[in-house]
């Protein structure tokens, strides 16, 4: 058990939210934020409504025309500078993130990395803004400016609670933007932190605002509000169409990075180790807690059950339990119905005559601990529109390059897939028929700052992250310019 990690990120802990550069308490109730592991409260967050939702429309409104007005290097300074000081708490992030979201905490090191790369991509492009010149036919001279959207609204996901954040604030500050976050209510103490270290990296006061308290009353201020220019949600599909016709009336630019049901393809010519592996990389992260996690397994028969059996001998070994645990692989589901999910997904493979090869219960630690399972065959088509969101790889076999790229595109769904084949060209041949926002090619792995993130159909519009995330906070400016 490491002490030393948890006791860190309990010095990060602060039980308030940030308005106008203030620790806000708010007058109301406070909401119980829990470690998944154990269920024990860990701390809470001011249940803040409407009143403070506004104050902090207002807030990042009065911040826009100072902040928006920098000289793009000195907003990215301040993104440095932010980065360097997330180094420096880099341990305690980890800790406060593994004990309030229950990941391993290898893991919530790896969170941090991957978050804090983030800001330091786009402290860099808020240096490459670049506008264009062109000759008109009227015979004008036409320059192209970039300009802030606005103050935007961010409202993120428990799973990644650090950095869904940043890719969203790197961006938006990179941009000249302000914003009013609203964090997960299961995981809002990471977040909580990160703006007061923003703080202490010398960001102005109404910048970022954070605010905790019920989600649909925030979301519905935030939505409605004439002043914010710009949602982006990361989240479910069903709260994501909420949130979309929220923003109509407004005509806020949106961006979504919604649910996936991510089809992952073994053709019989792949390396079978390293399609094991990679499945193994991809489902597990966050205890298969992720929009991109493998949600079903297509295997080109000849080598369906070989697969299946090296991949469960390989997933009965990962080690279950706390984040803060030696070799701990999988954690605790964040919620109770998390792990009702999983049972009820489990118990329709099974009844659809599919087999388990591997776990299939719940953890003998019980409470939100579910056993890795693998199981195969039975009928695909639940996993197809349904993410388990939970630590179950179901397996199937095909046939033909034309049924599997059909089964892949069968699914209102679209961010995620991942293939597994030697032959380049049917690589790239099915990369593209795959109707998914992005496709890994013999990894399970693919999130990074600097590649494009984000989903097609009801998965979401917009890009995070790579040289196009910034995109969604400016709005281009045109001068048109009459020679005399
Ligand atoms: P998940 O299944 O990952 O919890 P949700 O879509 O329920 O996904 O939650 C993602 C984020 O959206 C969280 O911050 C949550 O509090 C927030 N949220 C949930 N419902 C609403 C709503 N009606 N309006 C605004 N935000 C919401």
């Amino acid at each position: 058990m490491s002490h030393s990690a948890r006791d860190a990120g309990l010095k990060l802990l602060r039980e308030h939210a940030f308005i106008d550069g203030k620790a806000v308490k708010g007058s109301g109730g406070t909401i119980a934020v829990d470690d998944p592991a154990t269920g024990e409260t860990i701390g809470t967050v001011p249940d803040l409504g409407k009143t403070e939702t506004e104050q902090a429309i207002a807030a990042a409104d009065r911040a826009f025309a100072d902040w928006s007005g920098r000289r793009p290097d000195e907003r990215a300074a301040f993104l440095r500078e932010w980065a360097r000081l997330i180094d420096d708490h880099a341990e305690g992030l980890a800790g406060l993130m593994a004990l309030e979201n229950g990941k391993p905490l290898d893991e919530a090191r790896g969170e941090v990395a991957y978050a804090n790369g983030f800001l330091k991509w786009f402290a860099g492009e808020a240096e490459r803004m670049l506008g264009e010149t062109q000759d008109s036919p009227l015979g004008h001279v036409i320059l192209t400016f970039r300009k802030a959207v606005g103050p935007c609204a961010l409202i993120t996901p428990w799973n990644f609670p650090a950095a869904m954040l940043t890719r969203k604030l790197g961006p938006a500050f990179a941009a000249g933007c302000t914003a009013v976050v609203k964090p997960a209510s299961q995981t809002p103490f990471t977040a909580i932190a990160l703006v007061e270290l923003a703080h202490q990296a010398g960001l102005p006061k109404g910048v970022l605002n954070l605010v905790t308290g019920d989600a649909a009353t925030i979301g519905g201020v935030l939505t409605a509000s004439p002043v914010i220019r710009k949602l982006s949600f990361t989240g479910s599909t069903p709260v994501g169409r909420i949130l979309a016709e929220q923003c109509a009336p407004t005509l806020k630019r949106v961006s979504m990075e919604l649910g996936g049901a991510a089809p992952l393809i073994v053709f019989a010519d792949a390396d079978i180790d390293q399609a094991v592996a990679e499945t193994i990389k991809g489902k597990f992260r966050n205890s298969g807690q992720t929009c991109v996690c493998p949600n079903r397994i297509y295997v080109e028969r000849s080598v369906a059950r070989d697969y299946a059996d090296r991949l469960a001998a390989e997933v009965s070994k990962l080690k279950v339990g706390n984040a803060f645990d030696d070799g701990v692989k999988v954690g605790p589901l964040i919620e109770d119905k998390g792990i009702d999910k999983v049972e009820d997904h489990v118990a329709k493979v099974k009844a659809a005559g599919g087999e388990i090869l591997t776990g299939g219960e719940r953890h003998d630690l019980g409470g939100r601990f579910f056993t890795p399972t693998v199981t195969f065959g039975g009928d695909d088509a639940l996993f197809r529109e349904e993410e388990t969101f939970g630590p179950l790889v179901p397996v199937f076999a095909f046939d033909t390059e034309d049924e599997v790229v059909g089964k892949a595109n069968d699914s209102d769904l679209g961010l995620a897939s991942y293939l597994f084949t030697r032959d380049l060209d049917r690589a790239i041949r099915i990369g593209r028929r795959i109707e998914a926002g992005m496709c890994g090619i013999n990894t399970g792995l693919m999130s990074t700052p600097v590649a494009p993130f984000g989903g097609v159909k009801q998965s979401g519009y917009g890009r995070e992250g790579s040289t196009h995330g910034i995109d969604d906070y400016l709005d281009i400016k045109t001068l048109t310019l009459k020679l005399g």
